[in-house]
């Protein structure tokens, strides 16, 4: 039997300071909105052609079950639609949300392949989770059984937090240990609140601590408590703490003030959208208002960046990227949305260094082109001399992507291997790493990468935790 931590446990109940205007929106929303909702969601289901080579199916991380719950969703069988979808993915209101779909599920719809607009699957999944939330249809977490057997979690993102689901529901004692303040990884503090409203996020919290999940937080591991303990206080232990080393610039003036990270930035923003009070917000040093504003980066981060930016009032926002359109990384609709709201791309530029002394006045601009392609395949931008100029800004935000902490080192378990990136090496099915009954899953094993990846990694993990308590349990009966 495993024994307790000596940290104290934090209650996320009390954590739910938009609880009440969520509720209260979420009446207005079934009042003016219930009717036209339902009859979209059945319109948009009704257009599956239920083809029978289901690419959205394989194309979605999770495999989820898509034709069936459209099919349901379209004869206004809301509750089984949701049974359905809920059995393959712990977030499916989460993912319906924020994953790239075009990307993924509904890029690869047969009728958007057509050339007619693709069944709008993401919208679906969300509609159909919102309504059981309000229908009381999503099950509370309760084990048919309490078992002795306890799993540490590290790290309270989607990764961990759908393996504590899936391991708690089978009646294992679960501990999610996280250094934040709040569950909920960078669905909490990364992704902005116009994208995952922060009570869809906080309610899955809650729920998991109604079932009997034990949050630890304020706590980071490797400092308030070693790695080792809880290894000896946990008969599992599962890392699930993502990528969090956000990569530099190494140009001239990177240093000035008004030079800032992509995720200080959108933490600060996410901790003001939950009424806390964020010094370096009120100072101005992270708040967009009223400035120029210039994003570096081409991906999902940096649209984060700037349509925060034009949501806190900033004057210009400017994003450079140093390849194209068609090659940037982030999803094409999250350009869109962002050109839709005035963000300006400026494609084919890199950031050569900054001018102004202390204070950032702007960005040395080096114009580029694509040239041949690398190993890769992608086109590798080149330089094209003479043609520099400088982008005026007030605040500058990197968002340059994200590497591996050196968990080795930091935690000091040299056991722990890891791959030539930094990200911990871990078996792709059973996900277990080199160290026995030691896990690992999400980002921290892929590179910085979707949640929905996170999840399906959680709930492998979780299972094959539960196959290995069930194994030994049929050993211990049989001797
Ligand atoms: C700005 C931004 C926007 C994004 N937008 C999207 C999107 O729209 N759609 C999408 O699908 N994906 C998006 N992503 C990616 C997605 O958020 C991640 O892939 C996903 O959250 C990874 O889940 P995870 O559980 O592996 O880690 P995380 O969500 O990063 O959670 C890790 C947790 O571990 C904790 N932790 C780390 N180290 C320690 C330690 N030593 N001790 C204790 N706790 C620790 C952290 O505090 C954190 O809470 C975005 C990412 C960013 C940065
Ligand atoms: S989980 Fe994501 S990829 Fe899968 S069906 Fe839902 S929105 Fe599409």
């Amino acid at each position: 039997m495993a024994k307790q931590p000596m940290l104290k446990f934090v209650s996320i109940e009390k954590e739910m300071p938009e609880k009440r205007d969520a509720d209260q929106r979420r009446e207005d929303f079934k009042e003016i909105y219930g009717e036209y909702a339902m009859n979209k969601a059945r319109q948009q289901a009704g257009r599956c052609s239920q083809c029978g080579v289901p690419y959205c199916q394989s194309h979605c991380p999770l495999h989820n079950n898509i034709p069936d719950w459209l099919k349901l969703t379209a004869e206004g069988r809301l509750q089984e639609a949701y049974e359905v979808s809920q059995a393959t993915n712990t977030f499916p209101e989460i993912c319906g949300r924020i994953c790239p779909q075009d990307r993924l599920c509904e890029g690869n719809c047969v009728i958007e392949q057509s050339g007619h607009g693709t069944v709008t699957i993401g919208s679906v999944e969300k509609y159909i989770t919102d309504t059981a939330w309000e229908e009381g249809w999503v099950k509370p977490i309760k084990p048919a059984e309490e078992r002795a057997e306890s799993v540490a979690i590290i790290g309270a993102g989607p990764g961990g937090l759908a393996a504590a689901d899936r391991l708690r529901r089978a009646g294992l004692q679960v501990t999610v240990y996280d250094r934040y303040d709040r569950a909920g990884g960078l669905m909490v503090y990364g992704i902005p609140g116009f994208k995952l409203e922060k009570d869809v996020v906080m309610r899955r919290n809650a729920q998991l601590e109604e079932g009997g999940v034990k949050f630890v937080l304020n706590c980071n591991v490797g400092e308030d408590i070693t790695f080792d303990e809880l290894r000896e206080q946990h008969d599992f232990v599962l890392i699930a703490t993502g990528v969090y080393k956000s990569r530099d610039l190494p140009a001239p003036g990177v240093g000035a003030k008004g030079i800032v990270r992509a995720i200080d930035y959108l933490t600060a923003s996410n901790r003001i959208g939950f009424g806390d009070t964020v010094a370096e917000f009120e100072s101005g040093e992270l708040n967009a208002e009223g400035k120029r504003v210039v994003v570096i980066g081409g991906g999902d981060t940096a649209m984060d960046c700037v349509r925060t930016a034009i949501r806190q009032g900033a004057t210009s926002v400017k994003c450079l990227y140093r390849r194209d359109r068609a090659n940037m990384p982030g999803s094409q609709r999250e350009v869109q949305n962002a050109e839709e709201e005035g963000v300006e791309f400026v494609w084919l530029s890199a950031p050569k260094g900054f001018t102004g002394g202390d204070t950032v006045e702007g960005v040395m601009v080096q114009k580029m082109r694509l040239g041949a392609p690398d190993a890769t395949g992608r086109q590798s931008p080149e330089v094209i001399e003479g043609a520099d100029y400088v982008e005026d800004a007030d605040l500058v935000i990197k968002a340059l992507g994200f590497e591996p902490e050196d968990l080795p080192s930091l935690w000091n378990v040299p056991g722990l291997e890891v791959t030539r990136w930094g990200t911990v090496k871990a078996d792709f099915r059973t996900h277990e790493t080199q160290i026995e009954n030691v896990y690992a899953v999400g980002d921290i094993v892929r590179g910085a990468s979707l949640v929905v990846w996170a999840i399906r990694d959680g709930r492998e993990a979780a299972d094959a935790i539960l196959d290995k308590v069930m194994a030994s349990a049929t050993d211990v009966a049989a001797e």
